[in-house]
């Protein structure tokens, strides 16, 4: 049985990783172009800021470490 998780509502792209957890790409409310994203394992907080706006870097670094990453995802209060 798979479980739907609500995705927050700005999230662009959601990777899962071998831990279970899931890297979230998701606009920056503190850079002020619209393209301009991170990429946010929430498993073990590490993260790749878009710095130079090119999304396809941010991409392939949330599906690297998705790869890679074992951290469990933080329980949900
Ligand atoms: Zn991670």
């Amino acid at each position: 049985m798979t479980g739907k998780t609500a995705w927050p509502a700005d999230v662009l792209f959601r990777f899962l990783t071998i831990g279970g957890a899931t890297v979230d790409i998701a606009p920056q409310p503190t850079i002020a172009l619209p393209e301009r994203h991170a990429a946010i394992c929430r498993g073990c907080d590490a993260s790749y800021p878009d710095a130079n706006g090119a999304s396809h870097h941010v991409k392939s670094w949330a599906q690297t470490h998705s790869e890679t990453c074992r951290a469990l995802p933080r329980p949900t209060a």
